[in-house]
């Protein structure tokens, strides 16, 4: 899983959660709108329908108000005509009946009452009469009556002065024409007199209304009180002056509530479905989201994880620490940086071959994570680099117990490859809050431990201490001058004489090399051998330490001069065709020559180091195992491959005084040696009594500070010359 697929992973999931819940909401506000649009027009749909319906049913009873004034104005039209031509019929209309025929009922009604009743067919004249009894209108105009007038009256000019109104006693309504006396002429209707009211009405109940309705497609009408409701399906009826008598109403059409009774259903199903498919959707969303999630969790793990080991990589490693080192406070518990480096690691992946490389990385991670508590975090940095936070820290010797246990696992054997390897493992330690509270720090201080703990001879914890940046500083230094030192013929050669068993006689010199720095002074290889061949500089550095040592051996023809050589140079292809070139071009005796190889020379293809070894002693030159007793230690390497001395490792005779162990080792090895036909020599012998004892061993030659120290090669001259010398002298 790549970076860019869980980030994408990651960006995905982020948009639809985000995604999600806006569109939740507008899909509900959808929903609402839908509804409420739905809702508001159907009403509205209603409110048209009742206003449609109140005009066209207006426009009806106007209708038949106009039909019912032109028949009364035809009706006293005709009177008038009939009262010209027939004065001496006038005063009674009652025969002329079928002049009112379209009217229910008409009277006369005077100031004093009903005068003449002159056509009732519904029975409503009482109910009429009783309606026009307060005939306020009557009275006033009787008041505002100047008298009789005797105008031309036309049947027009009497339909102008009717008054039609809607009268209702409550239970029926009543369509009313009236005409004054005075506006008809009571000289030309001998039955009206000037202050009496003709009145014609017909009834609007019953038939007529539904009538009415039917011709208008309205539901039967009925008379009901008077209602405020806009959306009502009333028409208010008011009477001639203003006043509301009454209220048709009739069954609701409403086109809105039919709407809603036809479409709610479908609707309802459509939003239902909408919602369905809504759900699915955020389902799927939920579950596309989930899955991202997961996958971006998974894909997260992957990244912060080392595929070989399993174990945490340098990227979760960073981010762990981080999180831990912001919880670590003065007077709590500390964390511990705990950087581990396999030693040997390289040689097994290199003997055995790259599977055998990383099993072994796995049975380390598996070792280590079996002591190590769930809340701590191992990873593994790179190659055979592992590193630990040691959490929940109370103490010190915590860090030092954990680190103690995980050395000795580590210098146990390990099944690797069908057979068993032996490692070490260097460890270096840095504590929060003591040495550091940043990540960058406490990492660059862990290091800086674990590469004292390197150079101090591996196999060994070191805990950082302030001294060590110093050591770091000299890395710099290091890594930045040596190439310039090298080419720059800045580096110079110490030798070191070996004496014989009885310290008498120098027998041959180590050759040393030696770094004189501008600004640092002298600079020991033990400081720098390793970072060049860290940085793959070791290889000019030993060709020129040779072809030096066999410039210089020249000095002493009697000696034989021993140049150490690095396990990477001795590897590397054209080596013994450099050890040639050298001894050509200095012209050096190749018997002089001296290689000093460590086991780790042999480690890994060892048919090509005895295959280099056997040609390097057909050349005559001389080859001495080195620190014997430290690295493998194997009596294989001393039978097998052509050594004609061993070197007794100083830290054996370090050790002696101390442990009747070593001085048991020191003795079973010159014996073994001598037993093997080699040069036995014995390194960093500093007192007379490790003198005493090599000699009593049978220790063939001896090397260190109590015969003399590296020197420069002048003194190695005033040295050989003085020897020379002193057998003459006592001669
Ligand atoms: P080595 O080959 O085992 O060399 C002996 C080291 O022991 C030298 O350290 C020497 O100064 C030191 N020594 C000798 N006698 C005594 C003693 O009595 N007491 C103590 N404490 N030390 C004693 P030096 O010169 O610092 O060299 C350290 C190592 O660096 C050498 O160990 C050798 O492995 C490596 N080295 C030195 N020169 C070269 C070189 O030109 N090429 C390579 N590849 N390695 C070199
Ligand atoms: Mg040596
Ligand atoms: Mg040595």
């Amino acid at each position: 899983m790549s970076l860019l697929s869980s980030g994408l992973a990651r960006s995905h999931g982020a948009l639809l959660s985000r995604l999600l819940w806006p569109t939740a909401l507008l899909f509900v506000v959808t929903i609402l709108t839908v509804v409420m649009t739905f809702l508001w027009t159907s009403r509205h749909a209603n409110e048209v329908a009742a206003a449609t319906q109140r005009a066209r049913l207006a426009s009806a009873l106007n209708q038949r108000l106009e039909s019912l004034r032109d028949d009364l104005a035809s009706f006293i039209a005709e009177g008038i005509a009939g009262s010209r031509a027939h004065p001496h019929e006038a005063g009674s209309m009652s025969s002329r009946g079928p002049s009112l025929r379209r009217l229910d009922g008409a009277l006369v009604l005077s100031a004093a009452g009903s005068r003449e009743i002159l056509r009732d067919e519904s029975g409503s004249s009482e109910r009429v009469r009783a309606l026009f009894a307060d005939v306020r209108a009557l009275r006033r105009s009787e008041a505002d009556d100047a008298g009789d007038r005797d105008v031309p009256v036309t049947a027009e000019v009497v339909r102008q002065s009717m008054a039609p109104q809607i009268l209702s006693d409550g239970t029926r309504l009543y369509a009313v024409v009236s005409a004054r006396g005075r506006d008809v002429g009571s000289t030309f209707v001998p039955f009206l007199a000037g202050r009496e009211l003709l009145i014609a009405w017909k009834r609007l109940d019953g038939p007529i209304l539904a009538r009415i309705a039917e011709i208008h497609g309205l539901a039967a009408l009925t008379l009901a009180p008077v209602s405020k409701d806009a959306t009502s399906t009333g028409l208010s009826l008011e009477n001639g002056r203003g006043e509301t008598v009454a209220e048709i109403t009739w069954l609701p059409d409403r086109p809105g509530d039919l709407m809603q009774q036809r479409i709610l259903p479908i609707v309802g199903v459509g939003l239902g479905f909408s919602a369905l498919m809504f759900g699915a959707v955020a389902l799927h969303f939920h579950r596309t989201t989930k899955n991202l999630a997961e996958t971006d969790a998974i894909a997260k793990d992957l990244l912060g994880r080392d595929p070989l080991s399993g174990l945490a990589n340098r990227m979760l490693f960073n981010e762990r620490l981080d999180r831990e080192l912001a919880n670590v406070r003065d007077g709590a518990p500390g964390l511990a940086v705990v950087f581990i480096d396999l030693d040997r690691f390289k040689d097994v992946n290199d003997s055995y071959g790259h599977q055998a490389g990383d099993d072994l990385i796995q049975l380390v991670a598996r070792r280590i994570l079996d002591i190590l508590p769930d809340r701590d975090t191992l990873a593994r940095l790179g190659g055979d680099e592992f590193a630990i936070i040691q959490t929940q820290l109370a103490s010190f010797e915590q860090a030092e117990a954990l680190c103690r246990r995980i050395l000795d696992l580590l210098t146990r054997p390990f099944a690797v490859a069908h057979t068993q390897v032996t490692i070490g493992a260097s460890i270096g330690v840095a504590l929060a809050p003591e040495h550091a509270r940043s990540r960058e720090s406490l990492m660059k201080l862990a290091d800086t431990a674990l590469y004292q703990a390197k150079s101090e001879g591996r196999n060994r914890v070191s805990f950082f201490q302030t001294h060590m940046d110093e050591t770091l500083r000299m890395r710099k230094v290091v890594e930045d001058d040596l190439r310039k030192a090298i080419t720059g013929d800045q580096l110079i050669l110490h030798y070191q004489p070996l004496f014989s068993s009885d310290g008498e006689k120098i027998v041959g010199l180590e050759a040393l090399v030696r770094w004189p720095h501008p600004e640092r002074g002298l600079i020991s290889p033990s400081e720098f051998i390793a970072i060049a061949e860290e940085r793959g500089l070791v290889i000019p550095l030993g060709e020129w330490v040779l072809r030096r040592a066999c410039e210089d051996g020249k000095r002493w023809p009697n000696l034989r001069v021993a140049v150490n050589v690095s396990a990477i140079q001795f590897r590397h292809r054209g080596f013994v065709e450099s050890v040639t070139r050298a001894l050509e071009e200095t012209g050096f005796d190749a018997s002089r020559l001296e290689l000093e190889l460590t086991e780790g020379v042999v480690v890994g293809d060892e048919d090509a180091a005895e295959a280099a070894m056997i040609e390097l002693r057909a050349l005559g030159v001389h080859l001495a195992l080195d620190d014997f007793g430290t690295g493998y230690s194997s009596l294989i390497y001393l039978r097998r491959f052509a050594f004609d001395k061993i070197k007794i490792d100083r830290s054996f005779l370090e050790s002696m005084e101390a442990t009747g162990e070593s001085a048991i080792l020191v003795h079973s090895i010159v014996h073994l040696g001598r037993a093997l036909g080699l040069v036995v020599t014995a390194e960093g012998v500093e007192t007379k009594e490790q003198h005493r004892f090599l000699q009593a061993l049978g220790c063939h030659q001896l090397q260190g500070y109590l015969f003399s120290r590296p020197v420069p090669r002048e003194e190695i001259d005033r040295m050989v010359a003085a020897q020379v010398s002193a057998p003459a002298s006592a001669a």
